[in-house]
């Protein structure tokens, strides 16, 4: 296929391979079984000497095409759906790590993801959180045993964004596995690959799919990764070349065994959401630039994180490795102003947990989302008690700065 452009790509893929009557979607594939004519080639398939669908849990064909979709746009060697974003990275979990591995991770993270490494942490994995802002904490972690180090590319919700390039490097000169969550950037502004990730995280649920009404998530193994190095490959996984090994084990171990299936029709609905990834992003990002500007020069709003900013710690780094800055930000009010009673008095945007969706979604962070962990350690995380998160939407700019200034104004 020549080499097209990002949102041609996509659009196009499916009709690459032979498609079902010239359908224009790859079809809604419901089948959880699939028959052969002839016994020997279901042993066959089976046995992976030729390619094939087994078992719904294992792969489908609207999920693969799906699949193939997102390993363009991350320009990987292969890609894994799975049912969530969570699915994805309880995935990496379950067929990478053993008893008595190390992982470096981000402090900054998903609070459910913060919530899997606790558990992962005492189940006989060792687990330091770092402030991967600076790649030297990252380094001082690291122990012989260190197999993984997992960072987000900007952390929800305080828009922290790690030192990727050079935690690249450092993974690199090591020999260990380097996850990437890219969910908040996407591959449309930013490819981990590019900064020497092995493995690629995609929430689909959130700005890939798009539109709040589908779950699923992604990996994507970029091929940046010698699985050759890694000490927990199963003898079974090694028949083909190493670059195949992580996929072989993460499909058998981590989707196989661990279960979390994409179902066809959630396939279907994020494969049409993310036709209009790019100008969803393009967008969203412009309307979350100007509402950052809009909050921080409002002298009723104390704080405001959002890497388009000058005044975001890392704004350099983003520049430098993002197209845009996202859609994400987060912001604090004035003391004196009750976050509940702003939220409140928005007309547009919507208060609900979720990302990436076409409308404007807003949460208070501490009393909800980061409610569990309690109020230590979303101290330690940088969590005001009033912090509030916008997932910025696609609405009209104008209706959008206007909702969250009147309701400053009231
Ligand atoms: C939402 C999210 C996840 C989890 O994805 P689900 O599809 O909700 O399971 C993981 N990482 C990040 C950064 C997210 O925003």
């Amino acid at each position: 296929m020549k080499n097209y452009g990002f949102t041609t790509t996509i659009l196009h893929n499916d009709r690459q391979k032979t498609i079902e009557q010239g359908s224009l979607h790859k079809p809604v594939h419901t089948s959880v079984a699939f028959g052969y004519a002839d016994a020997r080639q279901l042993a066959s398939v089976f046995q992976g000497k030729e390619p094939g669908f087994r078992y719904g849990r294992q792969g489908n064909p609207t999920v693969s095409a799906l699949e193939d979709k997102v390993n363009k746009m991350e320009q990987g060697v292969a890609t894994l759906c799975f049912s969530t974003g969570m699915g994805a990275i309880g995935a990496v979990f379950q067929a990478l790590l053993r008893a008595g591995d190390h992982m470096v991770s981000s402090a900054f993270l998903f609070g459910n993801t913060n919530s899997m490494w606790q558990t992962v942490a005492g189940q006989g994995v060792g687990v330091d959180f770092v402030d991967a802002t600076g790649v030297a904490n990252v380094e001082a972690a690291l122990k012989p045993e260190t197999r993984i180090v997992f960072v987000e590319t900007v952390a929800n919700p305080r828009t922290q964004i790690a030192d990727l390039k050079r935690i690249g490097e450092l993974c690199a000169q090591r020999g260990i596995l380097y996850v990437v969550d890219n969910t908040m950037t996407t591959p449309y502004l930013f490819r981990p690959k590019d900064v020497g990730a092995g493995l690629v995280v995609n929430s689909l649920t959130k700005s890939i799919g798009g539109h709040g009404h589908a779950l699923g998530g992604s990996l994507t193994d970029t091929g940046a990764y010698d699985w050759s190095k890694f000490p927990n490959i199963y003898e079974n996984y090694k028949k083909a070349a190493p670059a195949q090994w992580g996929i072989a084990q993460i499909r058998a171990k981590g989707l196989r065994d661990f279960g979390a299936a994409l179902g066809p029709e959630a396939a279907h609905h994020i494969a049409v959401g993310a036709e209009t990834l790019a100008l969803r992003m393009e967008r969203t990002c412009a309307n979350a630039l100007a509402l950052a500007r809009l909050l921080e020069q409002d002298e009723r709003v104390a704080a405001v994180y959002y890497p388009g900013l000058e005044s975001h710690p890392q704004h350099g780094i983003a520049k430098e490795l993002f197209k845009s800055y996202g859609s994400l930000l987060s912001f604090e009010l004035k003391d004196g102003i009750d976050c509940f009673d702003y939220l409140n008095r928005l007309k547009l945007a919507v208060p609900a947990s979720n990302l990436g969706d076409t409308r404007t979604l807003v949460i208070p962070v501490a009393h909800t989302i980061f409610y569990e962990m309690g109020a230590e350690r979303r101290a330690s995380m940088g969590i005001a008690e009033s912090l509030i998160r916008v997932s910025v939407g696609i609405e009209d700019p104008a209706d959008l700065l206007d909702d969250f200034a009147s309701a400053l104004d009231a």
